[in-house]
């Protein structure tokens, strides 16, 4: 099997790539390493069964060839985390929009098969006790940035499932709420990876707003199984999959278990959200996923326990600091 995972050099796509390198792919990486970067690909690199273009899924002609010749694709190239996608709307619209067009494009050229990455953003402020497949799309003004990457993501599954519709395309929606785990970074604002690096600075962890706003984080070890066993399920086709965490916590309750799994003896202050973010940020209250479609059909099961997820974060954070990878805030 020849695989092509675009965005394979960041978080969720490198631990895929390790993942189908093990099962014995062939795979090839498109990467234009903006917030990927090589070093996540380490252990990965030395394997002759990898292969990394540099490229940006904006560029049509580099898709197609990255494309040519690869049974499927996993299409996890995107303009990703809240800040980014509030300073940078343009970048959030036209990666996650134009970059996914143009991977629909290729596949359709080149008979591939493509797994999409959306994102559970789509749900929006829809604060249902849990978020099905078919739940609404409830979201924020259009002028305020952070629902460009909510609203880009629709598009994509748009047209992911138009391509399905119309051109008879093979291809699987996903979902993820709130992965999280090693190789995540916390530079554009994700709170686990950020509150992990402050516990082990000593520094105060930052809360933002009052932290009742909950999540429910799931380990990219349970979700990228899942993501293979989803694209060799044929009766996915055309459709749509969540794939989240089990336990729902509360932003306080995340910041507790960090200070108590790391050991730290770090303060919890809490900050205003306008002092946290530019302006054209909302916050999302409640984000709880129904992954029962997905158990059901692959056997996705969150099973990491948060603590766990925690302290893997944590050793891989530490790690990098004593290479001096990293600066105190990944
Ligand atoms: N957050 C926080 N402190 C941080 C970073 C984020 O309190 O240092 C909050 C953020 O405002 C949000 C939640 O944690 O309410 C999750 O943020 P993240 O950006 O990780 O994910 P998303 O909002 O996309 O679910």
């Amino acid at each position: 099997m020849r695989t092509l995972v675009t965005g394979g050099a960041g978080f969720i796509g490198s631990h895929l790539v390790e993942h189908l390198l093990e099962r014995g792919d062939d795979v090839v990486v498109l990467d234009d390493m903006s917030t990927g970067a090589p070093r996540n690909l380490i252990d990965a690199l030395v394997d002759p069964h990898l292969s990394v273009v540099h490229g940006s899924v904006l560029d049509r002609d580099t898709v197609s060839s990255a494309v040519r010749g690869v049974d499927r694709v996993f299409h996890l190239a995107a303009a990703v985390g809240v800040k980014l996608i509030v300073d940078r709307p343009l970048a959030s619209l036209r990666v996650n929009i134009h970059g996914t067009e143009n991977v629909l494009d290729a596949c359709v050229e080149h008979g591939a098969s493509v797994l999409v990455v959306s994102t559970s953003e789509i749900y929006g402020k829809n604060t249902a006790d849990k978020l099905d497949e078919n739940a609404d799309r409830i979201l924020g003004s259009p002028l305020l940035s952070r629902w460009t990457y909510a609203a880009a993501k629709g598009i994509d599954e748009a047209f992911a499932h138009g391509y399905w519709l119309e051109y008879g395309l093979d291809v699987t929606i996903v979902r993820p709420f709130n992965t999280v785990g090693p190789r995540q970074t916390g530079r554009y604002g994700m709170v686990v990876p950020n509150l992990v690096a402050q516990a082990l600075s000593g520094d105060p962890l930052t809360v933002y707003g009052d932290g009742e706003q909950t999540r429910c984080f799931s380990y990219v070890g349970d979700v990228v199984p899942a993501l293979v066993r989803l694209i060799e399920s044929d009766t996915a086709t055309g459709d749509a999959f969540n794939l989240g965490g089990a336990e729902e916590v509360s932003i306080n309750d995340l910041a507790d278990r960090v200070i108590r799994v790391t050991g730290s003896s770090s303060s919890i202050v809490h900050v205003d959200y306008a002092d946290a973010y530019s302006a054209g940020f909302e916050d999302m209250r409640r984000r709880v996923p129904d992954y029962s479609k997905a158990a059901s059909l692959v056997g996705f099961d969150p099973a990491t326990p948060l603590d766990e997820i925690i302290k893997r974060v944590a050793t891989e954070i530490s790690l990098r600091r004593r290479r001096n990878e990293v600066p105190a805030y990944i």
